[in-house]
């Protein structure tokens, strides 16, 4: 039996991207927890965020991650899941936590290339590397807090995907 692996990081870091790469490479499934809820839901976040607040997104989100961790998955995280204590610990103790952390200015290009794939709403109604910066100088220390492994994820998507399968072959080891 194979641990689910959670990866968590801020939005752009390339949970989704390097995820379904790394699940293709590990033979496990790959599932995106923004994603499923959505599905779920069958609501976009922004109109669970609209009609129930973030404190409702967040309840759905913690149903969302209880509900997806099984073995053998590659879970893909949203960018807030680690402010929630439960959530930290639950990914803690039911699997292996690796945290792809990129510096502001990578995170703030890759957002603006893309701005379609970061379909929430802002968070702040800030510029993007404003906003960017401020997120994550709110969230590095949870991100850590919360990973057994940090991995840059500054690198190409094949560097990350190779660097995460050697921190999990040191969890596997031990
Ligand atoms: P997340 O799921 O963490 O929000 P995504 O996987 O959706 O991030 O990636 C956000 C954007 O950045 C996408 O357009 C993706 O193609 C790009 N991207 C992701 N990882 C990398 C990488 N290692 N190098 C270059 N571009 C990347
Ligand atoms: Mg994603």
């Amino acid at each position: 039996m194979t641990l689910p692996i959670f990866l968590i990081g801020a939005r752009g870091c390339g949970k989704s991207t390097v995820g379904r790469t790394l699940a293709l490479a590990q033979g496990c499934q790959f599932i995106d927890t923004d994603y499923w809820l959505q599905e779920n839901a069958q609501q976009t976040i922004a109109a669970i965020v609209e009609q129930e607040g973030w404190d409702g997104f967040r309840a759905r989100e913690t149903a969302a991650l209880e509900a997806v961790c099984a073995p053998s998955r590659v879970v893909a995280t949203g960018g807030g899941i680690i402010l929630s204590e439960y959530n930290r610990r639950f990914m803690r103790e039911h699997g292996v936590v690796v945290y792809l952390c990129a510096p502001v200015d990578v995170l703030a290009e890759r957002l603006q290339a893309f701005p379609e794939e970061g379909q929430r709403p802002t968070l702040t109604g800030k510029p993007i590397s404003e906003e960017v910066s401020e997120v994550l100088a709110q969230r590095d220390a949870l991100y850590r807090e919360a990973a057994h492994y940090v991995v840059d994820a500054a690198q190409s998507p094949d560097k990350v995907v190779s660097d995460i399968e050697a921190a999990l072959q040191l969890a596997r080891a031990s």
